[in-house]
């Protein structure tokens, strides 16, 4: 059969047609990703983001690479991003303070009953403002049912000389994450068991110590006065951003332009306010990014450097799943998602795999990206590499799988009820 060819759109070189994935080009990236297209309002903060970005992961990395300890140090960037949210919080009490003593003047003016509505109205919008911690409203698996998941989430914890994990709660994504939640702050493992059920042992001990390492890996930006600075911004601009510049509601004719030029006055203001959080992300991108290095360097040394990899090749990968799931759920030819995934995940052509890498290195290089791009994690891991005889008892990792399997039917219907329409 003769092989099907294009020109490029951008530059006129040939291209290979392979039926099923997305032509690209791999001299000028013409078409690496087909589903993005950036604003053009957008584009210039868009393309200045990718350069500094790109130009910051690359330094970083070098330098991570020159050195031996990966553990993020105290450093000026740390030092502002700490004073910086101090002043932030200053500000939130001021404003606090500020609506409470206007409710109060209003009711010791009047003394009536407009006095204390006003008072209500002035209290209500200082309550606003303060912070509001998340009510751990998750809903964890429990020990009794699922023993063997925490038993081995325990032994590496101890492994890895980390405090505790609380509890476990599963989900339905290509991930995993690690918050600490509510006013005691709970420590909380996000386990999504698509990832985990595509992982092979290793590489599930891999996903695990991972997220056991963001609670140990010095990352200031998951800590309470840095990481509640940032939450107080969000809420600002949460408070002041109008829904729509056009009122959302029917007003009358006249005072439309009214409303149009206070939610024009919101919107500059929520601009600003957006301002400080990007201050504030910058000061903590060289902290985060090098936290997690610093996370695949203590996951690496209990699950190996090989399990590492092949786990963060696996979630990089993630566009592939939800276009096998998409068809799945299509044409109805298989009710065995997670063998379709893996098979789909074991035929994907090597230039597919490239034009994947490529595009998530584009977009993982920016300033407001949370990771460094996989493509330098894997190249940091292997310049550490390690390797693991058996740190855990490869039957504790099984039957902790096993006692998951239960779910895998629920997970299956799920994901392919997400494409049904
Ligand atoms: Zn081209
Ligand atoms: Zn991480």
């Amino acid at each position: 059969m003769q092989k099907q060819e294009i020109k490029c759109k951008q530059c006129g070189t040939d291209l290979e047609v392979n039926p099923g994935y997305i032509t690209w080009c791999e001299h000028c990236d013409w078409n690496i990703d087909p589903t993005s297209e950036v604003p053009r309002k957008k584009a210039i903060f868009h393309r200045f983001n990718m350069f500094l970005g790109k130009k910051f992961s690359k330094n970083l990395y070098n330098e991570i690479n020159q050195s031996d300890r990966f553990r993020p140090r105290l450093n000026l960037s740390w030092v502002f991003a700490f004073i910086f949210s101090i002043i932030i919080y200053t500000i939130n009490l001021t404003v606090v303070l500020f609506f409470i003593r206007i409710g109060f003047n209003i009711f010791n003016a009047y003394r009536d009953l407009a006095g204390f509505v006003g008072l209500l109205i002035f209290f209500a919008i200082a309550y606003l403002f303060i912070p509001k911690f998340k009510k751990d409203n998750v809903n964890p698996i429990k020990r009794e049912e699922f023993p063997h998941i925490y038993i081995l989430v325990d032994r590496l914890t101890d492994m890895m000389g980390a405090p505790k994990i609380d509890d476990i709660v599963l989900t339905n994504e290509f991930n995993a994450s690690f918050s600490q939640i509510g006013l005691n702050r709970k420590r909380i493992l996000f386990l999504g068991l698509p990832l985990f059920y595509l992982c092979n042992n290793k590489e599930r001990i891999a996903l695990l110590a991972h997220e056991i390492a963001h609670n140990m890996n010095g990352d200031i930006k998951r800590g309470v006065i840095v990481g509640g600075a940032l939450k107080l911004i969000e809420n600002w601009i949460f408070i002041v951003a109008p829904a729509k510049i056009r009122s959302v509601y029917v007003v009358d004719i006249y005072l439309e332009p009214v409303v149009i030029l206070i939610n024009c006055i919101r919107w500059l203001i929520s601009r600003v306010i957006l301002s400080f959080w990007y201050v504030l992300a910058l000061l903590l991108w060289r902290n985060s990014q090098r936290a997690e290095y610093y996370a695949d360097y203590l996951e690496s040394r209990i699950s190996g450097t090989d399990a590492s990899v092949s786990l963060l090749q696996k979630i990089q990968y993630i566009t592939t799943y939800y276009s096998v799931i998409e068809r799945i759920s299509s044409f109805a030819y298989s009710r065995e998602l997670f063998s379709e995934l893996e098979h789909a995940l074991k035929a994907l052509p090597e230039r597919e795999k490239q034009r994947i890498e490529r595009m998530n290195m584009k977009y993982e290089s920016s300033v407001d990206a949370t990771h460094p791009p996989t493509r330098l994690r894997i190249e940091f891991l292997k310049n550490h590499h390690k390797e693991v005889e058996s740190s855990i008892d490869n039957e504790l990792v099984i039957r902790a799988s096993s006692e998951l399997e239960v779910l895998k039917g629920d997970v299956e219907n799920y994901l392919i009820g997400l494409f049904k329409h």
